[in-house]
């Protein structure tokens, strides 16, 4: 019998269809808007997307996770759980501590940032207090616009696992020995959305998804037990999301006391379901996260639907007919925090592609069909369009270049390495280079200035012509290098003022890319990228930086580095097709970047950057699955150099720290110098070297943080490379910021800079 339909969202991205936030967020840093213009934008943007659920019928719809920052950090500020050197005196968490924490502040640098959030640090003499009442304000700000709304907290356990050890204590402290005191913190919350009038609440636990030892799982039964009481009354869900639930942690989270309504990704986490058709418990709610919350393509509703009626087959086993089907709902996989944001800002984009994609928009819309179908009343011309997109897709010749899936097939089991071994070619390249000791160099972009945007923009709509583009960005160019000799700074880069983003700017020039005007996706804070739409086979119709690379080499007689985006880092950082693996799609693109190499070399330029930035972004959450993805990804990368002449000085560049566990595969990558983010991590890079493992590439750790406007001192940056010196031989050590500097101001820059060079000279004096 047809029953009421149940349908919800994990999470809905905060930064707006038009990226409102960020611009509201960055006016308000820059001190050009008060506080409340920052929260009357906020709020406005959560009741849109309040109303845009309850209309699409959605029947949970989540609040609390918007977010100022991130919501990890919200947590933090939850908890109070503020480092000290903040200078919190407790209360209510203010702006002013929140953003300290998460960009710096003028005497402090910002907490240390790693996959998208700002890692807690949390130590023995933390004093938890309940500091930010934003759950409950949401929760509240939604009924009264008339929303009863699923309120969304982090999950306590997640919450510490997440967590970092703070400084002194690394060794020793046991994170999860604080749990009785955040639950605590985590009780006064949920007695006060109970009292504002909730009647479920979600606690997102995607730790769970992890390969977890017993005493991390035993936490979770701790925890919730420890809840029970407290959360009696309410409906709980428990999400998890990016992959499987391994076996032992479904059985877990399915005896969790206190604890009703488990959410699976069942797009990532497709062998979920076969424990959910063996052991799920009897009377419980399942949602089932059937709508992709990480990618763009549509859903395949029919496949979706049927996935469903097997499982409202589960669900109901057992149950009275009459109660079957709600407790059955249709949900996303993940947030819809990592995909775009609404299809209906795309005017541009190709009719055809267009009808193959769902934004965040649409995905609400799939979900609530899904959900209908379920209850019975199938939008039928809404699922055979679908299927007509499907099918568009599967047989468009966009879609599939022959020689191309031939290539790339053939690099499958081959390898493909330098003929030389790295400390040879360093000899080589010594000798045309002829470079300092502690070269210093940076990692590519300089600030991208609002006149340059301006340019871009308007060359891009046809508002100047490209004569007037070229000039205008060789000047910009030209600047740079200047500026660059005056700092004295030994290896050059040409600034990136043609790109407006590592990805995008190489996807545009590359076949079977798409690319959207608004679909941006949250980065880090305000950042955000809009990553292109691989739909196609990829291959590269003509050279796409070899214009401006010489152009810039001509302008110096120092090197100039040629800059590209590496393999890796353009699949991880785009939308990908989900119609073959991941590896064939950067097996290809690693082709088109060789070609690119070796026309930068034919063009001159003897030293080339080839960033991985995401590199390590793209690794499986479950550790069993890493030696494979590190295996092609890192192929991947030799493929794109293994052509050059032993002279030819081939750089990388990771973001982001965290690289111990990955540091073979590093080396494996056989780049003669690696520039990789450091500064935020505390050395955590350092200690690997100094626990013996031998580098014998240039090394380049960042010597100062460039995501904070903070400026370091010449002292504080010579500090950091006795650090480094301590560790790894002065013959392979670099002298470079943390990434690249286009988010900075020059103001910030110069100082900076030129404090980095007076330190590496500062040094080369007293070695
Ligand atoms: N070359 C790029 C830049 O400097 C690298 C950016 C990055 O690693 N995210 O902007
Ligand atoms: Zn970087």
């Amino acid at each position: 019998m047809p029953t009421e339909m149940a349908s919800h969202i994990v999470g809905y991205p905060r930064m707006g269809p038009k990226r409102e936030l960020k611009f509201a967020l960055e006016s308000f840093w820059d001190g050009k808007s008060s506080a409340e213009d920052l929260q009357k934008v906020s709020a406005d943007l959560r009741s849109s997307i309040w109303k845009q659920m309850t209309d699409a019928g959605i029947k949970h719809i989540p609040s609390n996770t918007f977010s100022y920052y991130d919501q990890v950090l919200d947590t933090t500020a939850l908890l109070g759980a503020v480092p000290p050197r903040y200078g919190w005196n407790g209360g209510e968490i203010g702006f002013d501590t929140y953003f300290s924490m998460a960009r710096g502040n003028a005497s402090v640098p910002a907490m240390e940032m790693t996959n998208h959030f700002i890692v807690p640090e949390l130590g023995p003499d933390v004093n938890f207090s309940y500091a930010s009442h934003k759950a409950v304000e949401e929760y509240k700000e939604a009924k009264a616009l008339g929303v009863d709304t699923v309120p969304v907290l982090v999950g306590p356990v997640s919450y510490l696992l997440l967590s970092k050890p703070a400084k002194g204590v690394e060794k020793t402290f046991s994170l999860l020995s604080l749990l009785p005191k955040i639950l605590l913190v985590y009780k006064e919350v949920v007695s006060e959305l109970k009292a504002a009038g909730a009647s479920w609440i979600q606690f997102d636990e995607p730790t769970l998804v992890l390969d977890l030892e017993s005493d991390k799982l035993q936490a979770f039964t701790d925890a919730y037990s420890e809840l029970e009481s407290t959360l009696s009354g309410l409906n709980v869900l428990i999400e998890t999301y990016f992959a499987d639930v391994p076996a032992a942690a479904f059985k877990i989270l399915t005896s969790l006391k206190g604890v009703n309504a488990y959410g699976f990704d069942l797009v990532r986490g497709t062998k979920t379901l076969d424990l959910i058709k063996s052991e799920f418990p009897k009377g419980k709610y399942l949602f089932a996260g059937l709508v992709d919350g990480r990618n763009i393509w549509a859903n395949d509703l029919s496949a979706s639907l049927s996935t469903l009626l097997t499982l409202e087959g589960i669900v109901g086993k057992g149950i009275q007919l009459f109660v079957r089907a709600d407790k059955l709902v249709v949900s996303t996989s993940t947030s819809l925090l990592h995909t775009a944001v609404d299809l209906v800002n795309e005017t541009k984009l190709d009719q055809e592609i267009k009808s193959w994609l769902a934004f965040a928009a649409q995905k609400i819309v799939e979900v609530n069909a899904l959900a209908k179908a379920l209850a019975g009343h199938k939008d039928e011309a809404f699922f055979s369009a679908n299927a007509a997109a499907l099918a568009s897709r599967k047989s468009s010749p966009r879609v599939t270049n022959e020689a191309v899936q031939k290539a790339a097939a053939a690099l499958k089991d081959s390898d493909h390495r330098r003929a030389t071994n790295v400390s040879a070619r360093l000899d080589a390249q010594q000798k045309k280079l002829n470079l300092p000791i502690l070269p210093t160099t940076t990692i590519g972009s300089f600030p991208q200035t609002i006149e340059l945007r301006r340019v871009r923009r308007e060359y891009k709509a046809k508002k100047i012509s490209e004569e007037e583009y070229v000039k205008a960005i060789k000047e910009e160019i030209n600047k740079v290098v200047k500026l660059q000799e005056e700092l004295d700074i030994d290896v050059l880069v040409h600034g990136e003022p043609e790109r407006n983003d590592m990805v995008e700017y190489f996807g545009e020039q590359l076949s079977g890319f798409a690319f959207t005007a608004n679909g941006w996706v949250q980065s880090y804070g305000s950042r955000c990228v809009k990553p292109p739409i691989i739909y196609g086979d990829v291959s590269r119709p003509k050279p796409m930086t070899v214009f401006w690379s010489s152009a810039a080499q001509s302008m110096t007689a120092r090197p100039m580095k040629g800059m590209l985006t590496g393999p890796v880092t353009i699949l991880n950082w785009s939308f990908v097709r989900n119609d073959q693996p991941r590896f064939e799609t950067t097996y290809q693109i690693a082709l088109a970047i060789k070609d690119e190499v070796e026309d930068l070399e034919k063009a001159g330029i003897s030293v080339i950057q080839i960033d991985e930035a995401a590199l390590r972004e793209g690794l499986p959450l479950r550790k069993s699955e890493h030696a494979f993805y590190l295996d092609w990804a890192v192929h991947s990368f030799r493929i794109t150099n293994s052509g050059v002449q032993d002279t030819t000085q081939i750089h990388t560049h990771m973001c982001y720290s965290n690289f111990n566990d990955i540091i073979h595969s590093i080396i494996d990558m056989d780049a003669d110098v690696i520039t990789i983010e450091n500064s935020r991590s505390d050395e955590k890079l350092l200690s690997v070297f100094r626990e013996g493992v031998k580098y014998g590439a240039g090394i380049g750790p960042g010597v100062y943080d460039i995501h904070s406007p903070r400026i370091p001192s010449t002292d504080e940056i010579a500090d950091r490379i006795n650090k480094m010196l301590a560790v790894l031989e002065t013959n392979i050590l670099w002298v470079n910021p943390d990434c690249g500097l286009k988010t900075r101001k020059y103001t910030e820059v110069k100082p900076a800079l030129s404090n980095m060079v007076a330190a590496a000279k500062l040094l080369r004096t007293q070695l």
